[in-house]
């Protein structure tokens, strides 16, 4: 594994599922490390603490609400002032809405494409130049196998997560040559909130149990009939932050099971 030692990373929606394990694993590595998300301030807190406890990393929290620019400025600067630099910076907030195109409420639209989207543009565009002055930088969008191909209902989603990996091969091409890199995970199914809320919305509607529903949801896309794990995808966050991984920039990598082998 990579020395990180010195380095800090700022995590969009780290306060639960993909962002926390991506958060833990760039810890272990020795990254200090600024979580933003939503949540209860008692479990943030002792989330804060044990990442400290366990890595004897610096760690710092935001509310900012990724669905305001202003806010995502100032989560950007807060980790400026905390720790001196955002070496790494990880765009993994995200929310779903599921519904048919034509009855797609328009403030879902909004907020799904601010958040998934329109956040990763505002934090890149705070950060870059304090990566540029260093001639070092990471930027890891967490875009989804939805932005490599398309299901049914789920249009903002769809369009915001194909968005990210253009936004991410664009930004790779304009710092090429200054030692900062931008890639795109794009996770199959991990079972995290996001998707609880999916599978249960399923299951009543199905009538099944919801370990059921959910045997089902993963085994229609995913040739491994199995979900990813949080830590995993952090493992990967960890690798593309690494030295090892300073000549791949503008792709996405697949962590799906084999979802876009199909
Ligand atoms: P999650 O619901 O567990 O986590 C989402 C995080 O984003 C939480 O910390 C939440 O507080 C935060 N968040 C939501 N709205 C926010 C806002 N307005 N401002 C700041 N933070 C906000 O979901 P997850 O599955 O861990 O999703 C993380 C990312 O991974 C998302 O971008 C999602 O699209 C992507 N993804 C998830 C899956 C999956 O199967 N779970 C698959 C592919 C991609």
């Amino acid at each position: 594994m990579p020395d990180l030692k010195g380095k800090a990373a700022v995590i969009t929606g780290s306060t639960s599922g993909i962002g926390k394990g991506i958060a833990e694993r760039l810890a272990a590595q020795g990254v200090d490390i600024m979580l933003n998300g939503f949540g209860d301030r008692d479990e943030i807190a002792a989330l804060e603490a044990k990442i400290k406890s366990d890595h004897g990393v610096r760690v710092g929290y935001s509310g900012a609400d990724m669905s305001k620019p202003e806010e995502i400025r100032g989560l950007i600067k807060q980790a400026q002032d905390l720790f001196g630099s955002v070496d790494i910076l990880v765009n993994n907030a995200g929310i779903q809405n599921v519904s048919p195109v034509d009855e797609f409420a328009e403030e879902r639209w909004d907020a799904v494409i601010a958040i998934n989207l329109s956040s990763a543009f505002h934090t890149i565009k705070a950060a870059l130049p304090g990566m540029k002055e260093k001639g070092w930088g990471r930027i890891i969008n967490v875009a989804s196998a939805h932005g490599l191909t398309a299901s049914p209902n789920k249009s903002a989603y769809v369009a915001a997560k194909h968005g990210v990996v253009g936004l991410t091969k664009a930004v790779a091409l304009e710092v090429a040559t200054q030692g900062i890199t931008a890639n795109a995970i794009c996770p199959g199914w991990v079972l995290t909130d996001l998707v609880r809320a999916q599978i249960e919305a399923r299951a009543n509607e199905s009538g099944r149990s919801f370990d059921e529903e959910k045997r089902v949801l993963v085994s229609e896309k995913t040739p491994t009939q199995d979900f990813s794990t949080p830590e995993q995808i952090g493992d990967l966050a960890v690798f593309l932050s690494s030295d090892a991984a300073s000549q791949m920039t503008g792709a996405p990598y697949s962590i799906d099971g084999g979802w876009m082998a199909q």
